[in-house]
Parts: structure tokens; C-alpha cells; sequence
């Protein structure tokens, strides 16, 4: 594992992308849960093998990528696919993330998980926790904005994640996201400041 690892997460359109990108930007590692999962579901990812085993050639299109349309087609019409589908993505998720976080060069990794709340695992791998915090009401008008959802919509999705206090209540460290670039920029040169002295503890504590 790379010598520091910072859980990253945030709701829906909270702007844990964004604040990814500064972190990288003033030299931290990336790894994206999200990105790992696009990955192992492109032609030739290594989760598609065993999707096509389990639901069928449906699932997969012309290229050889899945169809996620089918796929959610598929979930709708059956209660059990869904648990199926993350029973084959989460460990392979779980996996290439710990390898990757153990491969960074950079002195620390953010590991953006955004369900990190709602599944444990991840969290215990994290040395310290930054959550991308905004009002709902802007997370609402910045989802509807770049997914062309209704409001409704965006609302029912939010449903589903942790509320806003749940997350905030296992923050070590909160980024605002409700101002504009500037602000958050500057947020992240602090924090970044602050994981560079708590890496440098921690090698002279030999850990
Ligand atoms: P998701 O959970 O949906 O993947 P996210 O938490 O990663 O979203 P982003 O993709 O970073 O969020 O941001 C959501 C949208 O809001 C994007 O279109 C982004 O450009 C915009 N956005 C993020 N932060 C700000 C900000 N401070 N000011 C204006 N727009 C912002």
C-alpha cells in the first residue's frame, strides 16, 4: 500500500471528481473505484467473461463491452441481478484498487470510493477520510445540469446513498464544495500541505 491512503467521497454531484483532479494536480495518486469498474466492463475487461457466463450474451454488445442498457434492462426484470452483478464486480474492484494503491509512486493516494460510507471495506483501508460536502439543493441543480435528470429523479437517487450527516460524521477532513474553483483549490493546498506532514510522521514513526 502506498505509505498513505486518503479515502475520498462525497454524494451524488457533491464534486469529488473535481477535487480528485486538484489533489492530483498538486502531486497526489489517483485510484477511482469508479473508473476501475468502467475499466473491467470495456471489450476485453477482465469482469466481462465472467458477466457473459452469468447473464447471457445479451449483456454484452457488438464490441464486445457490456450493454449497459441491457444490463439495466435485465436488473429491472430481476430482483437477483443486481446483487449478482456486484458479486462479480465489487472483488475484482476491491482487488485492482489494493494493487493499485500499493503500486502509486506518489507520496500519498487518493482512493475515491463513493459508496465508502454504505460498504465498510473501504474505510478500513483508509488511513484518514475527506468528504466533498455541499447542500443538496446544489448537488440537485448540478446533477440535473450535466445528466439532463429532473429534479425527482436526482432526489431518488440520493435517496439510495448515505444522507449528507452520515458521511459528514466519519469526516477527518471536509472539503465545502458549494463556492466556486478558488475556494476549493485552496482547500486542497492546505490539505495536501497537511497529508505530506502526516506521511512524514508516519516514516519517522516507522510505519
Ligand atoms: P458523481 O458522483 O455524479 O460522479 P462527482 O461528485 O464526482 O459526481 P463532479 O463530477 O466533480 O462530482 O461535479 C459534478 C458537476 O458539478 C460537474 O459538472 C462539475 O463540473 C460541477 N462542479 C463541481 N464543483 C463545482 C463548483 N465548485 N462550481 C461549479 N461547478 C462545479
Amino acid at each position: 500500500m502506498s505509505r498513505l491512503v486518503i479515502g475520498l467521497t462525497g454524494g451524488i454531484g457533491s464534486g469529488k471528481s473535481t477535487v480528485a483532479d486538484l489533489f492530483v494536480e498538486q502531486g497526489a495518486g489517483l485510484v477511482d473505484t469508479d473508473a476501475i469498474a468502467r475499466e473491467l466492463t470495456l471489450a476485453g475487461g477482465a469482469a466481462m467473461p465472467r458477466l457473459a457466463a452469468e447473464f447471457g450474451p445479451g449483456i454484452v454488445a457488438a464490441d464486445g463491452a457490456l450493454d449497459r442498457t441491457a444490463m439495466r434492462q435485465l436488473a429491472f426484470a430481476d430482483a437477483s441481478a443486481r446483487g449478482r452483478l456486484e458479486g462479480i464486480l465489487h472483488p475484482l474492484i476491491r482487488q485492482l484498487s489494493t494493487e493499485r494503491c500499493l503500486a502509486a509512486p506518489e507520496p500519498y493516494v487518493i482512493l475515491a470510493v463513493p459508496l465508502l460510507v454504505e460498504s465498510g471495506t473501504y474505510r478500513e483501508r483508509c488511513d484518514r477520510v475527506v468528504v466533498v460536502d455541499c447542500p443538496e439543493s446544489v448537488q440537485i441543480a448540478r446533477v440535473m445540469a450535466r445528466n439532463g435528470l429532473s429534479a425527482d429523479e436526482v432526489k431518488a437517487i440520493m435517496a439510495a446513498q448515505a444522507t449528507r450527516q452520515q458521511r459528514l460524521s466519519i469526516a477527518d477532513d471536509v472539503v465545502v464544495n458549494e463556492a466556486g474553483l478558488a475556494e476549493i483549490s485552496e482547500r486542497v493546498r492546505v490539505l495536501h500541505a497537511k497529508y505530506l506532514a502526516l506521511l512524514a510522521e508516519k516514516l519517522k514513526a516507522g510505519c
